[in-house]
């Protein structure tokens, strides 16, 4: 896996002060994507072991709120390989922290059995993650006073919730 960037102080991508990790290789390619040049599979730095001991060191402040997963799309199943690992590891060490993951998919019905996007990492990834962004970025729905998202139709879920009511629960309206 590759990356284009890792933020170890990032304010806008969910709830306080966030390390944020933003992953390369996007398959959805949304018109009017603001970085194009993350859907190149090989952008940026190779993710090593160093990078992970990076995200824990940098998790491991008080003022850090928790983890956010961007992309790029952090649910293509190459990469969800590699997270999968990384969220295990932080949900471990810090079980306190939350974590936030974006995807270009669709939570109940790309990241589902028989979706496009389920592998055999998926349920597991999903299970560590507090809140999912979710749908592809549509310019046509743009909306910049939207909190944590680009465009109307993306949703801000509470998976926790989701999970106990078995259906689509919203962290933000
Ligand atoms: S999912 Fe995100 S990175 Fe991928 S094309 Fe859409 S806006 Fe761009």
């Amino acid at each position: 896996m590759y990356y284009g960037t890792l933020k170890t102080y990032d304010i806008a991508d969910g709830e306080g002060v966030r390390v944020t990790l933003f992953v390369s290789g996007c398959t959805n390619a949304c018109p009017g994507c603001f970085q194009p040049e993350t859907w190149d599979f090989h952008y940026g730095q190779e993710y090593t072991e160093e990078t992970e001991k990076q995200i824990l060191e940098a998790l491991d402040k008080e003022y850090i709120q928790g983890l956010t997963l961007l992309g790029g799309e952090p649910f293509e199943p190459a990469n969800q390989k590699e997270l999968v690992k990384l969220l295990r590891k932080v949900r471990r060490v810090f079980p306190d922290k939350d974590i936030w993951s974006y995807t270009g998919f669709v939570y109940d019905r790309d990241l589902v059995k028989g979706g496009k996007r389920y592998t055999e990492d998926t349920d597991e990834m999903l299970s560590y993650i507090d809140v999912l962004v979710d749908g592809p970025f549509r310019q046509e729905l743009r909306n910049i006073s939207l909190k944590f998202r680009g465009s109307e139709n993306q949703r801000v879920i509470d998976l926790k919730k989701s999970r106990e009511a078995g259906r689509v629960v919203l962290y933000l309206d």
